[in-house]
């Protein structure tokens, strides 16, 4: 019989019992491989096993996605070290580094990945970049990136392992907020390393061990019971996000959609969907106040990946990196028709105005 498909590994296998203990005792005066939970537990040996064989790396979780981006930089780099991260991705990934980090000794700066990369110790690629869509050429810009002689780590939080494997394409390490598609429904935190190399997965393995930023059982297994729908999730999903990209372009009131989907030509060599993400500009901030203020059915939170569709306008957050009127959406599961109609009245009253 010929090898599974990775959609049929994803729901094989039972689930592992919700194991909760901090200890387990010596056996022959030994410690074993789960002696104490901040080394490693069950469950999360399991969830690591699945993830890096989804990923083709060696998986390590973190108790969240910001986790695991502050343990890749304390644990690979020194005080001096260089960092160019890839500008319009997730603002959090940035102001750790910049307004936490930099204290410790870490010089960073942003860079169009759609180009190429500066001079750095480390390249912080983000595909789908959270808000502003853009999608680096990977095989190109980690070429560049190597032959500088800087580590690569890629974002892949938004179109998941499903979608696009980056160490295919030669990345070090693959981070995932795990809290959003991989986990799904909005109610766990956590963050995942895949690293390609094992002397890399022993030393952040080492470092979380030291520094205790472990992901616990409970959402541990929550990411994995997700992880039996992820295929389904990210198909329905992506077709959403599509969908609603396309009829957003023929709004009368939208000014601007980003979406791979709609034709980028670098992101359409690598993937054949573009996950649930997208943004859009509306006029202005009152603009957007008005369309978070009038949904009924996408609810206006923050986070993405869920099975409901989230939105909220990105300034309140990054107004110094976004247009007051650019607003994020994340498709969920909800009937297209369902969320296109409370887009449209929504936006309606915006476009008559
Ligand atoms: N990376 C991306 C692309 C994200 O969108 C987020 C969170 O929004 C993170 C990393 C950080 O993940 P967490 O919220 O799990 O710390």
């Amino acid at each position: 019989m010929t090898e599974p498909k990775r959609e049929t590994e994803l729901v094989r296998g039972g689930l592992p019992a919700l194991e909760r203990a901090t200890i387990h005792p010596y056996e022959d005066a030994t410690p074993g491989p789960v002696y104490y939970q901040r080394m490693a537990h069950p469950v999360g040996l399991e969830a690591e096993r699945r993830l890096g064989e989804l990923d083709g790396g060696h998986a390590l979780l973190f108790s969240s996605g910001s986790a695991a981006t502050t343990a890749l930089i304390l644990a690979l780099l020194k005080p001096g070290a260089t960092v160019a991260v890839a500008n319009g991705g997730y603002y959090g990934t940035y102001s750790v580094m910049q307004n936490e980090l930099t204290r410790w000794g870490l010089i960073v700066e942003g860079f169009d990945q759609t180009g190429e990369p500066p001079n750095a110790d480390l390249v912080w690629l983000e595909p789908c970049a959270n808000p502003l869509m853009s999608f680096p050429d990977l095989d190109v810009v980690i070429g560049q990136a190597h032959a500088a002689g800087s580590i690569v780590v890629v974002d892949n939080t938004v179109l998941s392992p499903m979608l696009l494997r980056p160490i295919e394409y030669g990345a070090d390490f693959v981070l995932h907020s795990a809290t959003k598609i991989l986990a799904g429904h909005h109610d766990a935190l956590v963050g995942v390393v895949v690293c390609a190399r094992t002397e890399d997965h022993q030393r952040l393995a080492a470092f979380r061990t030291a520094s205790g930023i472990v992901a616990a059982p409970d959402p541990t297994w929550l990411v994995l019971r997700g992880m039996k729908t992820l295929s389904l999730r990210v198909e329905r999903q992506s077709a959403s996000a599509l969908e609603l990209a396309r009829r957003l372009v023929g709004h009368r009131a939208v000014h601007r959609v980003r979406y791979p989907g709609l034709g980028d030509p670098v992101a359409e060599r690598y993937v054949r969907a573009f996950g649930p993400l997208l943004s859009f500009d509306v006029a202005g901030a009152d603009a957007a106040a008005h369309v978070e203020r009038s949904l009924t059915v996408i609810e206006n939170a923050t986070s993405l990946g869920g099975v409901a569709s989230t939105l909220e306008a990105r300034a309140r957050w990054e107004p110094d990196r976004v247009p007051p009127g650019l607003l994020r959406l994340s498709a969920g599961l909800e009937d297209i028709e369902d969320l296109w109609a409370d887009l449209s009245q929504a936006l309606d009253p915006l476009a008559d105005g």
